[in-house]
């Protein structure tokens, strides 16, 4: 007999948090210093009131179709927007997460900022960082493997840290296919360091996911964004 799909996520969350408790005490680091998001991309609205129930206060989507259904459904968890973003989404993303781990571009901040302004709210922004300097090959997936290059991250901050409406939190990547994931989010590690010369409030560096986050956690990582680890395996959507 197997047991229901709550037994399921309680044994997952249980074994996510776990691993992420030996992976900080593996790397020198206090307990409690890297906070789980748990991605909720393509599951169902009953699994995101599961793993809110289960305490994950923090879970994540990458699209905004499904942000924007799901978010107003648990509104006592803090949504944060992982994914590729058009501008023309901004205002959805905005009404709906606190968190922006995908900033990319000027043309995105403009956009964040007046929806955030007209909104009313601030809107937490982490610049996502390529790290495709790391990885072998370009390899094409359903995830955004984009992002500002190292060199133009001071730049793009400063136009966050200006804007209204916008709070510059750090930094997000995701390991290239092919790379080390220690090299890559060493790297990244040198990038948000940088950052927080300029920015210390900007501390937060959002890496690693179900496959690498004990390389993340090693470099520095302060969040983490689990989506497999937690709800199983995914099925694409159409
Ligand atoms: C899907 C996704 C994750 C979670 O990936 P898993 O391998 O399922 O843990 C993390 N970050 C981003 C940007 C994603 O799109």
């Amino acid at each position: 007999m197997t047991g229901t799909r709550e037994e399921e996520l309680s044994a997952n969350v249980k074994a996510a948090r776990e691993r992420i408790q030996a992976a900080c005490v593996a790397a020198g680091r206090p307990e409690g210093s890297v906070t789980l998001i748990g991605i909720t991309k393509t599951f169902p609205i009953s699994d995101v009131r599961a793993l809110a129930a289960l305490g994950v206060r923090d879970l994540g989507e990458n699209r905004e179709q499904e942000l924007k259904v799901k978010a107003p459904d648990c509104q006592d968890v803090t949504w944060h927007f992982v994914g590729q973003l058009q501008s023309n989404k901004a205002r959805s993303v905005v009404r709906n997460a606190s968190v922006v781990h995908s900033v990319d571009r000027s043309s995105l901040v403009t956009a964040l900022s007046r929806a955030a302004v007209d909104e009313g709210r601030v809107l937490r922004c982490l610049l996502q960082v390529s790290l495709a300097e790391y990885g072998r090959e370009e390899v094409a997936t359903g995830m955004s493997r984009g992002g500002v290059a190292p060199a133009d991250v001071p730049a793009l901050a400063a136009e966050v840290a200006a804007a209204d409406g916008l709070e510059l939190g750090g930094v997000m990547a995701v390991a290239p296919l092919g790379s080390d994931p220690d090299e890559a989010f060493a790297g990244l590690e040198a990038v948000a360091s940088r950052l927080r010369s300029e920015h210390p409030g900007a501390d937060w560096i959002s890496a690693g996911m179900s496959g690498d986050l004990e390389a993340a956690i090693r470099r520095g990582a302060t969040h983490v964004r689990l989506g497999r680890a937690l709800l199983g395996t995914r099925t694409p959507l159409g």
